[in-house]
């Protein structure tokens, strides 16, 4: 593979002919037409949130470098942008004045409306671009490594420029679709957004195990992504008949494989599981919210999985039984609390007491002996609900 250094393109030159499509999000084309901005592989247009194309354009007019951008040569004359494409579409959207920027005084300038002399700093700013032409594998793979500058791609904007081709092509068409109603529903239990890939991702993830670089390569040229479609659609139906409420803490959690391991197993009743869980959810001593879902579909036995803060049976007759005998000899009621203000002398029997952690389990107090101190259930209640 060669990589050439050019040094001379203008931003008048590499904007000439520049043409955004809001509908798809891209920035289509530059250099006069000769320029492909953004390839198949490449991801929408991400900059557009008033901060990074703000900053680009004011990079450019402080004199800043904003990074290498590379080409790929695909034809006497022609290229693809492989790495910049944010960029270039920040620079030409600013250009077709479909933004703005504040000046100095903080008023909002597009292009147009900017001093000449600003608009001549831009249109003659000069970009580094290296030119590459080489084989597609091979640039692909070395795209993977020179992904350094802007926002970096991640791991499955990498894997769908890899394995560009149909699959990747109608996989995004269901998945990295804003505009599918279904992604609003796709979010209570993924975390992410469609435009950078994360519902294909989990897609992807849940269909092959944990194995998307081979189901990638295995599929690439697959002509439907029924498969793919029909696994991703199982798993979130089951859950949502399994689980009838949608809770904050379901989002993220990891349901392939909650669904491989649970999917065959009988016996869930939506409305008994939708019970446990608001009664879960009520319980003050349950620190991770996140593990109630596991925990039941587990027939509620690995208590691990919620964190809960319990003191054994044998601890909280033992700490009962020192306080109560020392609380006796002082004429002072077996709750620190209580003896400090109304109940001073009342004696609590141990089923009104509960085991308290000194120092809190969440600041790392741990769950032993030397840490459990019997209160009332109304102080234990006050104090573990702060
Ligand atoms: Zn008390």
């Amino acid at each position: 593979m060669k990589a050439t250094l050019k040094t001379e393109y203008t931003i008048k030159e590499i904007c000439e002919g520049f043409v955004y499509s809001e509908l798809e999000a891209k920035g289509l084309f530059g250099l006069n037409g000769n320029l492909t901005i953004q390839p198949e592989y490449q991801r929408s247009y991400i900059y557009n949130d008033g901060k990074k194309d703000v900053a680009v354009i004011e990079s450019i007019l402080k004199g800043y470098p904003i990074g290498i951008i590379y080409f790929n040569k695909v034809g006497t004359g022609k290229f693809e942008v492989l790495d910049g494409q944010q960029r270039i579409t920040s620079i030409g959207r600013y250009i077709k004045c479909k933004f703005s920027i504040k000046d100095d005084s903080g008023m909002e300038q597009n292009f147009d409306s900017i001093a000449k002399n600003k608009q001549e700093k831009i249109m003659q700013t000069k970009l580094l671009i290296y030119e590459c032409e080489g084989e597609e594998e091979e640039i692909k793979e070395w795209f993977k490594t020179i992904n350094i500058v802007g926002v970096a791609l991640n791991n499955q904007e990498i894997l769908n420029a890899i394995y560009s081709g149909e699959f990747v092509t109608l996989a995004k068409e269901e998945f990295s679709n804003s505009q599918n109603a279904n992604t609003e529903k796709w979010k209570a239990y993924i975390n992410g957004s469609a435009n950078r890939q994360h519902f294909l991702e989990k897609a992807l993830e849940w269909v092959s195990k944990k194995k998307i670089d081979d189901y990638m390569c295995k599929h690439r040229r697959d002509t439907n992504i029924s498969e793919l479609k029909n696994y991703f659609n199982s798993v979130l139906d089951w859950v949502s008949e399994t689980f009838t409420d949608v809770e904050d803490e379901m989002q993220g959690l990891d349901w392939g494989r909650l669904y491989e391991e649970y999917h065959n197993k009988k016996g869930y009743n939506p409305k008994k599981i939708s019970e446990a869980v608001h009664k879960l959810y009520a319980d003050y001593s349950i620190k991770n919210r996140k593990g109630v879902f596991e925990y039941l579909l587990g027939g509620e036995k690995d208590t691990k999985l919620l964190n809960v803060r319990i003191f054994d049976e044998p601890t909280r007759k033992s700490v009962y039984a020192m306080q109560t005998s020392k609380a006796k000899e002082k004429g002072v009621s077996n709750c620190s609390h209580c003896a400090m203000g109304h109940n001073k002398n009342k004696i609590w029997k141990i089923d009104e007491m509960d085991a308290d952690h000194v120092s809190a389990w969440s600041k790392g107090g741990e769950t032993d002996i030397a840490n459990c101190e019997m209160l009332c259930k109304t102080h234990n209640r006050a104090k573990g609900n702060r």
